[in-house]
C-alpha cells in the first residue's frame, strides 16, 4: 500500500515531468506549421494576393456601361482569357461560378438529357446533385472500369451525359479520360469532367481529352476560395441554374466576384508555367511512402498506388490507428492532413471512394490523405516521418 505521504511525494516528482512533456508538445505545436492538405485547399500564391489587393480602391459593377464598370469588365475578361488558356479553351467558353461545387451542379443539371452516368468515386457535388443517376464502378486500383462503363452507356436512354473526374481527390488516381472521351463520342453522348484536382498539377488540354464541359476551381491552384469555372464546349446547350440576370452569357446570373476572378486568373497564369515544379514533389511523395513501408512494413497500406496518380497525393491506412486518432496526433505536432474522406461538416465518415475500390470498411476508417504542394520542403516530410512512425495507438482503435 502506498501511503498518502508517499503518493503526494511522487506527485511532486511526476507533475513537473508531465508539465515539461506537455510544454514541449505545446512548443513543438507552436513552432511547426506543416501543411500537407493541398487537395483540400492550396495556400494562396503571393502574386495572387498582390493582384487581388492591387484592385484596392477600385470599384464598379462589370455590367455597368460607365468607365468604372468598363474597367472592372476588362479585368474580368483578362482573367477569363488566362483561365481558358490554362486548359487550351477559348475565353468565351468560360463561365465563372461560386465554386467547383456550383460548376459541377450546373453541368449535371443544366443539360437536357434522359440519362446521366457518373463514376462511383466522384465528389459529392456530382453524386448528390440529381436523382436517378447511373453509377459506373471502378476497379480495385481506383481506375474506372471502362468496359463496364461502355456497357452502361449502350443501355442508357439517349441523350446521355457522362461525368467522370480527371483525378480523384482522395487517392490522386488519374482516370483514362481520353479513352472515355473517344467512347462517349462514338455513342453520341456528352462528357463532363470534374478536373478540379488535376488542373495545375498535370497537363490538361480540353480538346485533346475530348471533353464537352470541364470544372476547374481556383482554390486548388493557389487562387482564392469561392470562385471556379465551368468550361462549356460550343456543342453544349446549357440552361442556367441561377436565374435573374444576363451575366456570364446568360448562363449564370449574379454580379461577378471581381476580386476572386482576378485572383483565379493570376493563379491560372502562374500554374500554367510551373508544372515542372511537381517533379520535385513526386520525389518527396515517393520518399514518404518508401520510408513508411521501411519502418512500418505491413502495418501500412496504400490505396491507388499501383497506377498513374497525381504527383502530390498519397492515401494510406495504418492497420492499428483510426483516422481520427492519426489526425489529432499529427495536428498536436503541427501537421495538417485529411482523413481519407474529409467531410464538409468536419466530421469523418467512411470514404465512398475506398468503399468503391473494395477496401474493407475497418481499414477504410483508418485511411488518411496526405497531399503535398510546391511549397512543401523535404525537412517537413522528414519531420512527418519522424512523428508518424513514432505514433502509438491509444484506447480502442479500429484494428483492421
Ligand atoms: N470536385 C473535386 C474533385 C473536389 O476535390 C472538390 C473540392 O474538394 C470540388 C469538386 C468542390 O470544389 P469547391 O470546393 O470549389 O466547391
Amino acid at each position: 500500500m502506498v501511503s498518502r505521504k508517499q503518493a503526494s511525494k511522487s506527485y511532486y516528482l511526476i507533475a513537473p515531468i508531465v508539465g515539461l512533456v506537455l510544454l514541449s508538445d505545446l512548443v513543438q505545436f507552436m513552432l511547426k506549421n506543416i501543411y500537407l492538405d493541398y487537395n483540400a485547399t492550396a495556400p494562396i500564391l503571393d502574386a495572387v494576393k498582390t493582384a487581388m489587393t492591387n484592385l484596392g480602391e477600385e470599384y464598379g459593377n462589370p455590367s455597368s456601361v460607365h468607365r468604372f464598370g468598363r474597367s472592372q469588365r476588362a479585368k474580368v475578361e483578362e482573367a477569363r482569357l488566362k483561365v481558358a488558356r490554362l486548359v487550351n479553351a477559348n475565353s468565351h467558353q468560360v463561365v465563372f461560378t461560386s465554386g467547383g461545387t456550383e460548376a459541377n451542379n450546373l453541368a449535371l443539371t443544366g443539360v437536357d438529357v434522359n440519362s446521366r452516368i457518373v463514376s462511383a468515386i466522384e465528389h459529392d457535388s456530382i453524386l448528390n446533385c440529381v436523382n436517378g443517376i447511373t453509377v459506373a464502378p471502378v476497379q480495385n486500383s481506383g481506375v474506372i472500369d471502362v468496359e463496364k462503363f461502355e456497357k452502361l452507356l449502350v443501355k442508357a436512354a439517349p441523350p446521355v451525359l457522362v461525368s467522370f473526374m480527371l483525378a480523384n481527390n482522395e487517392t490522386g488516381v488519374i482516370q483514362p479520360i481520353e479513352e472515355v472521351g473517344r467512347i462517349v463520342k462514338r455513342h453520341g453522348a456528352l462528357l463532363h469532367c470534374d478536373a478540379v484536382q488535376g488542373v495545375g498539377r498535370i497537363p490538361v488540354d480540353i480538346l485533346r481529352l475530348g471533353i464537352d464541359m470541364m470544372t476547374i476551381s481556383a482554390h486548388k491552384l493557389g487562387g482564392p476560395q469561392g470562385v471556379a469555372a465551368l468550361i462549356v464546349g460550343k456543342n453544349v446547350r446549357l440552361k442556367p441554374q441561377i436565374l435573374g440576370g444576363g451575366q456570364e452569357r446568360g448562363l449564370r446570373a449574379g454580379t461577378e466576384n471581381v476580386p476572386g476572378i482576378i485572383g483565379f486568373g493570376e493563379a491560372a497564369k502562374i500554374v500554367k508555367f510551373s508544372l515542372k515544379s511537381w517533379n520535385r514533389i513526386v520525389h518527396l511523395r515517393d520518399k514518404l511512402e518508401t520510408c513508411l513501408v521501411g519502418v512500418l512494413g505491413n502495418n501500412i497500406r496504400f490505396f491507388g498506388n499501383k497506377c498513374a496518380r497525381l504527383p502530390n497525393t498519397t492515401c494510406l491506412a495504418h492497420n492499428e490507428i483510426s483516422a481520427e486518432t492519426q489526425l489529432i496526433k499529427l495536428d498536436l505536432k503541427g501537421i495538417a492532413v485529411s482523413a481519407g474522406s474529409a467531410c464538409s461538416s468536419g466530421k469523418i465518415k467512411t470514404s465512398h471512394v475506398l468503399e468503391a475500390m473494395g477496401v474493407e470498411s475497418k481499414l477504410a476508417r483508418n485511411a488518411i490523405r496526405i497531399s503535398l504542394g510546391p511549397e512543401t520542403q523535404e525537412t517537413e516530410i522528414d519531420y512527418f516521418l519522424e512523428v508518424y512512425t513514432g505514433m502509438k495507438k491509444i484506447g480502442v482503435e479500429h484494428a483492421a
